[in-house]
């Protein structure tokens, strides 16, 4: 009896085991028959999830890399020359500072006029011309300015304000601001601090004799400064941002057009009183930016009005609004 019920036992298992082995088969079957899809779907997946971690490994590099040119250009300055978007860059980040500075905003959502710019709707612009005076067009551009009642600034070498000291005094008795491009146009950040402050030093003995009192401004030749040139000059640097690269293109409606394209509120532009084709350029400069609403003021001016203190050792390619 036992073993009868034993077999059929046996037999009933057997047979469950036949079905489910079955069953295996055919479920294994049509999961190879669905396998191909599964693949395409798993490699879908795949691509999905590779190209959102591509994403996000992009946009953090990104970030870094904005984090990275403010600090370059909080820290470092070009060696030799200076663009006129890195000049941007550099009163951008002064801009920023005295943001912070001011007022800390506590609320996001606060309206943002922090630093309410003064003399609000005025243009400003300060024309600058540098490495003179030249006996041959200084004089030509004296002219032209009084004529047309606008005072610049003239960075002026050492060594050629000793050549023509009555053009300096010139420039000074008809309002405009004189300051020191240093005594013999050297790249300062090739030199040692000591030779730094020779050069200075030389273009203020030569500045004092002639008007009377040394430069309170230095434009660094090439618009070059470094650590050593931050530390050894001693007063405020005035790089620029706009440079229509007169030295380069020796013809009056490219220089014109690079200067009048390029200005805006606040800007310091470059030019060399040297070249004639920049002389016979600046008539037309005038008339254009007059034109467009501009009023010419010198740096020291432009720097009051926007109510920046110039401190010693800093460099400034603007004063936007
Ligand atoms: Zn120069």
């Amino acid at each position: 009896m036992r073993d009868k019920i034993d077999d059929e036992i046996l037999e009933e298992v057997s047979e469950e085991v036949e079905m489910q082995e079955k069953n295996l088969t055919e479920k294994l079957h049509r999961a190879n028959v669905r396998w191909p899809w599964l693949k395409i779907v798993a490699a879908i997946v795949l691509v999905v999830v590779a190209l959102s971690v591509v994403a996000i490994v992009q946009h953090g590099a990104g970030q870094e890399t904005g984090e990275t040119v403010e600090t370059e250009n909080g820290q470092t300055e070009p060696e030799t020359g200076m663009g006129p978007e890195e000049g941007k860059l550099e009163d951008g980040k002064t801009g920023e500072k005295t943001e912070e500075e001011k007022q800390p905003e506590p609320k996001p959502e606060a309206p943002k006029p922090v630093t309410v710019p003064q003399n609000t709707g005025r243009k400003l612009v300060a024309l600058t011309f540098d490495d003179g005076p030249s006996a041959s067009t200084t004089g030509r551009l004296l002219d032209i300015l009084a004529a047309k009642k606008v005072k610049v600034t003239f960075f002026v070498l050492g060594n050629m304000a000793q050549r023509s000291p009555a053009l300096i005094q010139r420039e000074v008795a008809e309002g405009h601001e004189v300051e020191s491009h240093t005594m013999s146009h050297q790249n300062l950040v090739k030199l040692s601090g000591a030779a730094i402050q020779d050069e200075i030093a030389g273009a203020d003995a030569v500045l004092k004799s002639v008007t009377g009192s040394p430069a309170k401004l230095v434009r660094p030749p090439y618009g070059s400064v470094n650590a050593t040139v931050r530390a050894n000059v001693g007063k405020p640097m005035i790089i620029w941002t706009v440079d229509p690269e007169d030295w380069k293109y020796r013809n009056a409606a490219t220089v014109r057009a690079n200067v009048v394209s390029r200005t805006f509120d606040g800007a310091i532009v470059l030019m060399h009183d040297i070249h004639s084709t920049t002389v016979d350029a600046v008539g037309a400069i005038i008339d254009d930016l007059r034109a467009a609403g501009y009023e010419f003021l010198t740096v020291s001016e432009l720097a009051a009005e926007r109510g920046v203190v110039l401190q010693n050792g800093a460099s400034y390619g603007s004063f936007r609004p």
